[in-house]
């Protein structure tokens, strides 16, 4: 399917902002995870719950069981209800699913939230709430079912950098945020991680995390980098500025140098908060990777929440979706 954009989306609701679902907009949800297919409910007699249309529901359905059982005496029927929204991404909320959907897209998008809420007509906290949540899935995503990047003959360049100064805010002292990360020369995809330290311990952790055994990584002199060629990787150490190149190995950082300057810039500027700090990076990341493999923003980012809201239990990741998760940027 072609990209989506709010227009697809709107036509896809049947053009409303909210009331009762259609039949189309229930099969796209199932499609990207945020509700179960039919046959995933059983109620206690073991039938299988099927979607209804139930007048009393927000969203038009219900998942129900009304199958007739042999009684003793006579026949009964399941009376089975599920919400529709139960433990899915849409629930504990009050917003209908076409605005949680459009907000998605638009923070997918990078709008901000002063635009996003002007746009959709909600208010500060519900666009905060939402945002936070957006955070989550792209955190979980990106960074808690991550996909390695390297590998044998491809070159990962590290590196690590401060992003703000210390300064005086409001009289409280901002001290800035390490981050360490690396990207793969030939695809762009990356890894970003605050770090409180940059030692030996801390950095090393986080390269087996990241970097497949057998890459050839490009660092600077940082002392903590020293132990790589033991740890299984190939490493080669150049000095650190734009547009240096080693003479003897042709190895050079240009392209982490670039990356911080992509990821400074797609930072808020303000309202910048070390709490949200691990979800900016996420969503950077996953701006990068839809970018750099030409995948439909809103459709990753929604199978993504799918996933980290599976009312059902944990379903194998399949092979085909990781792909889906490399990484773009945003300025
Ligand atoms: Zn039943």
């Amino acid at each position: 399917m072609a990209n989506l954009n709010l227009i697809k989306l709107y036509d896809l609701f049947d053009c409303k902002i909210d009331g009762p679902l259609n039949e189309r907009t229930l099969q796209s949800l199932q499609e990207w995870g945020l509700i179960p297919r039919e046959g995933t409910y059983l109620c206690p007699e073991g039938h299988p719950l099927k979607l209804k249309q139930c007048a009393q529901s927000v969203d038009g359905y219900v998942w129900r069981c009304t199958t007739a059982i042999k009684g003793k005496k006579k026949n009964v029927r399941c009376d089975v209800y599920i919400s529709l929204r139960k433990d899915t991404f849409f629930a504990k909320s009050r917003l209908s699913i076409f605005k949680i959907v459009a907000f998605a897209y638009l923070w997918v998008k990078n709008l901000t939230l002063d635009v996003i809420m002007e746009e959709l007509s909600i208010s500060n906290h519900t666009a905060s709430d939402w945002s936070s949540f957006c955070r989550e899935v792209v955190y979980d995503g990106m960074v808690v079912n991550k996909n390695k990047i390297g590998g044998l003959g491809k070159v990962v360049e590290i590196d690590e950098s401060k992003f703000g100064r210390r300064k005086y805010h409001r009289g409280h002292r901002v001290e800035g945020q390490w981050v360490f990360g690396g990207v793969e020369r030939e695809t762009n995809r990356c890894f970003l991680v605050p770090v409180e330290k940059r030692d030996k311990e801390t950095l090393l952790k986080i390269i087996k995390d990241w970097i497949l055994p057998g890459t050839i990584v490009v660092s600077d002199f940082w002392k903590a980098y020293d132990c790589l060629s033991e740890e299984g990787y190939i490493h080669f150490r150049v000095n650190h500025s734009i547009d240096f190149k080693d003479p003897d190995t042709e190895q050079h950082t240009n392209t982490i140098e670039g990356l911080w300057r992509h990821v400074k810039c797609s930072m808020p500027q303000y309202h910048r908060k070390k709490l949200f700090f691990n979800g900016y990076l996420a969503k950077f990341m996953f701006n990068r990777n839809c970018k750099n493999c030409d995948t439909d923003r809103l459709s990753t980012f929604l199978k993504m929440a799918g996933r980290l809201y599976n009312p059902c239990s944990i379903k194998p990741v399949e092979e085909e979706e990781q792909e889906e998760y490399e990484i773009e940027i945003s300025l």
